[in-house]
């Protein structure tokens, strides 16, 4: 029931590239989310056996709601040892870059990425994938990268390389990607994979309560302050968006990755079919939009502010102040809705 077909010489060229590797690096997005993390450990799960050394190198730590994830150990990140990273990737023979699809998203490591000698693969499922920095890529519009993964595995190496750590990580990355399954990508081989994943001892409402209901009570104080302080409202034009400053992050000890699905909030409303949320950053501001319908947050979010992502959701980092980030999203959705 997969929909997700791979070129076969493609298939097979990885497969080699996996079969002689000696250093393998599995590489994901700044800010990981639960697909970045999920389809990082999860391809972790399948390759290491495969491997004499396998790690997962990220630019950022790992949030705490993913911690719980088997394997955490073989994560590296920027955070914590910036030198350790770059190492990694320089002396890589083979770079895996899962849940992303343009070099500058691994943020501060794209000049070391860049620069690796190491054969380098994309498994993904944004749009327009790098092809000059890839090869072989495999993205395709899934629902999520972990999705893609799961395809790409079992169709090179069977259900049998699917081992219950590996279950587990895959299917939380499709459940953060999918809302628990309640965003659009609704085509059957999403749930073919997700039953797959399910028949392994993986606890899947384990993993939804480790994904939703694991805040703490400061994060559940910034929530009731941003929808109470920090939402504005256009009714008349069905959008709303969220702004959150460096300060008001202080203010509840949080963090960025605290606010990790508040901008779902605003699409909660059912006037409201566009959403975002504005957080400021040091030296730079961060968007994220949603949509419920047809306006196409990826294109607006790649026009005006460089960014981009899929349809229904997307991000972008803006070397502006946040006030200014603030005034120019708001008109501009203002008039492009
Ligand atoms: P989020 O709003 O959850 O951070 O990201 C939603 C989607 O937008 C993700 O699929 C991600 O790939 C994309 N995205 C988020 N931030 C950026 C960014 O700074 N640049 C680009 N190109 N895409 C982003
Ligand atoms: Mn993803």
């Amino acid at each position: 029931m997969n929909s997700i077909i791979f070129n076969e010489n493609d298939r097979i060229q990885f497969r080699t590239l996996v079969e002689q590797a000696q250093r393998l690096v599995i590489i994901s997005h700044t800010n990981p989310d639960g697909d970045a993390i999920g389809s990082s450990l999860g391809s972790w799960h399948i390759l290491s056996p495969m491997v004499p050394q396998a790690v997962v190198v990220l630019p950022n730590r790992c949030p705490e709601t993913f911690r719980y994830l088997p394997g955490n150990d073989a994560i590296v990140d920027a955070d914590t040892d910036m030198a350790l990273c770059k190492q990694y990737l320089a002396e890589a023979d083979l770079i895996i870059g899962i849940d992303f699809n343009q070099i500058s998203r691994v943020d501060r490591l794209q000049e070391t990425l860049a620069q690796a000698k190491a054969k380098k693969v994309l498994i993904d499922h944004h749009h327009n994938p790098d092809r000059e920095a890839f090869c072989p890529v495999f993205s395709s519009e899934a629902s999520s990268a972990c999705e893609v993964a799961f395809w790409l595995y079992t169709a090179i190496w069977g259900r049998e390389c699917i081992n219950d750590s590996a279950a587990r990580c895959l299917y939380n990355g499709i459940c953060t990607d999918t809302g628990s399954f309640s965003f659009s990508n609704e085509h059957p081989s999403l749930h073919y994979a997700a039953a797959e994943l399910v028949s392994h001892p993986i606890g899947a409402a384990d993993i939804h309560n480790h994904i939703n209901n694991t805040f703490s009570f400061n994060r559940m104080q910034l929530f009731g302050f941003a929808i109470t302080q920090r939402l504005r409202i256009f009714k008349d034009k069905h959008m709303a968006y969220f702004y959150i400053s460096l300060d008001d992050l202080k203010q509840f000890n949080a963090d960025a990755a605290d606010l990790e699905g508040l901008v779902n909030y605003t699409l909660m409303m059912k006037e409201i079919e566009v959403g975002a949320l504005v957080r400021e950053e040091v030296g730079r501001t961060k968007i994220s939009l949603r949509a419920k319908y047809d306006f196409d947050v990826n294109v607006f979010a790649r026009t005006h502010f460089g960014g981009g992502g899929h349809t229904k959701a997307a991000g972008a980092t803006v070397n502006d102040t946040f006030q200014n980030t603030i005034n120019k999203l708001e008109t501009l959705l203002l008039k492009e809705i």
